[in-house]
C-alpha cells in the first residue's frame, strides 16, 4: 500500500473505510445552509422537517426513494429535476408522483438556496424564467461518489456500475484480505449503524483470515508470498471434538488439513487390525499423500482431543503445488517419509 507521501506499508489485511461524498449542486447557499435546511440524507434528517414544505433535487432512484421517505413528514414536497423525464424506476415514480402533496418542478435548474439563517426558498430557472419556490428543507440527491474504488486500479477490484465496492457477507472484496465497509460498499443504507456493523464484521473476519494466513505461511514455507492471500482465502476452519474422525482410510482424497490447535492421531488398519502410526499437533498437516498421488486415503485421522484444523480443498492444493516446485518437493519429502514409516 503506497501513501500519498510515497511511503509504503505492507499488511496482512486492509479494511477500506474511506466513505464517499454526496455530489453537490455547487450553487450559492448550498454550503452556507448545510445542516440548516440543506441535507443529503432523508433518513438522517427528515424527521426534523415535520409539516414543512420541502424540495427533493434529483430524478434518479435515490431522489425518489428518499422523496418517498420525506412524504411521511412533508406538508408539500417539490421534486425538482433539470430534465422533464425522470430516471427513477417507474414504480417509484408512480408511487411518489401519485401523491397529492407532491408537485414536480421540471425542467428546472436550481440556481441558489436562500433564507434568513435557515432555508426559506430555492431559486430555480425554468423555461428561461427565474422563480422562487418557498421551502424550508432541500434534500439533494444528484449522485454519490464512493471513493474506495479509486484507491484501486479498475481491473483490480470488483465494483458496481456506480463505483461501490462489492463484498460478500463478511465484507471481503474480490481481493482476498481486502475488506470494504460503510458508505464505499454497495449496500442499501448509508448510515452510521451500517458502517459500524460492517466494520465489526470485517475486523472479526480479518482476524481469522490473518491467523489462517500465518498458518499457511508456516505450513508452506517455500510457497511464493503472493500465493498466500489466495490460499488463506480458500482455507476453511474446521472444529472437531475428541474421538471425531476427520478422514477415513479408503475414502476419496479431496482435501488437505493443517492442525491449528489440539492433537490428532493417524491410524491404519491392516488385516482387520488398527495401528496408530503417528500423532500430529499444531503446525503439522495431513492429507497430502492421497492428493499428491491421486489415490484414496491410506489412513484414518481422528481427533485425540478437541481440535481446530484448517481445511484446504483439492483444487487449491493442486494449484499451490503446480505454482511452487519447492512446495511440491517439501510435501513429496514428507509423503515419502510417512509412506516409508507405514511400510516398515
Ligand atoms: C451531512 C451528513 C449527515 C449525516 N447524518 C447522519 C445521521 O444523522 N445518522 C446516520 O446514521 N448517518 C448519517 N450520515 C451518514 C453517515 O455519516 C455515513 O453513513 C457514515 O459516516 C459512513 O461511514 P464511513 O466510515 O463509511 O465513511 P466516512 O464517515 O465518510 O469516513 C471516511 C473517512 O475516510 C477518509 N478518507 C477518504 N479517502 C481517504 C484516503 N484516500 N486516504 C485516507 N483517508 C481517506 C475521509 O476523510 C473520512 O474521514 C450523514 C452523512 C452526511 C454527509
Amino acid at each position: 500500500m503506497r501513501l500519498a507521501d510515497g511511503t509504503t506499508h505492507s499488511a496482512y489485511a486492509v479494511i477500506v473505510a474511506v466513505g464517499g461524498e454526496p455530489v453537490k449542486l455547487q450553487v450559492p447557499g448550498e454550503q452556507e445552509y448545510a445542516g440548516r435546511g440543506v441535507s443529503y440524507c432523508a433518513v438522517c434528517d427528515g424527521a426534523f422537517f415535520k409539516d414543512m414544505d420541502l424540495a427533493v433535487i434529483g430524478g434518479g432512484d435515490s431522489a425518489f426513494q428518499e422523496g418517498l421517505f420525506l412524504t411521511r413528514f412533508a406538508k408539500k414536497l417539490y421534486v425538482v429535476h433539470r430534465r422533464k423525464e425522470f430516471r427513477a424506476q417507474a414504480i417509484l415514480q408512480d408511487r411518489l408522483l401519485g401523491m397529492d402533496k407532491v408537485e414536480t418542478v421540471t425542467p428546472a435548474v436550481v440556481k441558489r438556496i436562500g433564507g434568513n439563517g435557515e432555508v426559506k426558498w430555492i431559486e430555480v430557472e425554468r423555461d428561461g424564467r427565474v422563480e422562487q419556490v418557498p421551502v424550508e428543507g432541500v434534500f439533494i440527491f444528484v449522485g454519490f461518489k464512493p471513493v474506495g474504488r479509486y484507491l484501486f486500479k479498475r481491473e483490480h477490484i470488483d465494483h458496481d456500475p456506480n463505483g461501490y465496492l462489492i463484498t460478500d457477507q463478511y465484507m471481503v472484496t474480490s481481493i482476498p484480505g481486502v475488506y470494504a465497509v460503510g458508505d464505499t460498499r454497495a449496500q442499501l443504507a448509508k448510515q452510521i449503524t451500517t458502517a459500524v456493523g460492517d466494520a465489526t464484521t470485517a475486523v472479526l473476519h480479518a482476524e481469522r483470515y490473518i491467523e489462517e494466513l500465518k498458518h499457511a505461511e508456516r505450513a508452506f514455507p517455500s510457497a511464493p508470498r503472493e500465493e498466500m492471500p489466495r490460499l488463506a482465502g480458500r482455507m476453511e476452519p474446521v472444529r472437531v471434538v475428541a474421538g471425531q474422525t476427520i478422514v477415513r482410510q479408503g475414502d476419496a482424497s479431496d482435501s488437505f488439513f493443517i492442525v491449528v490447535r489440539g492433537r490428532v492421531g493417524v491410524y491404519q488398519t491392516q488385516d482387520g487390525k488398527e495401528e496408530q502410526l503417528n500423532t500430529l499437533g499444531p503446525g503439522e498437516f495431513f492429507g497430502e499423500i492421497g492428493l499428491l498421488s491421486d489415490m484414496p486415503r491410506i489412513a484414518t485421522v481422528r481427533a485425540l482431543e478437541p481440535s481446530e484444523l484448517l481445511r484446504l480443498d483439492q483444487e487449491s492444493f493442486r494449484r499451490l503445488v503446480s505454482v511452487s516446485a519447492a512446495t511440491r518437493d517439501q510435501l513429496d519429502q514428507v509423503a515419502r517419509e510417512r509412506l516409508a514409516a507405514t511400510r516398515s
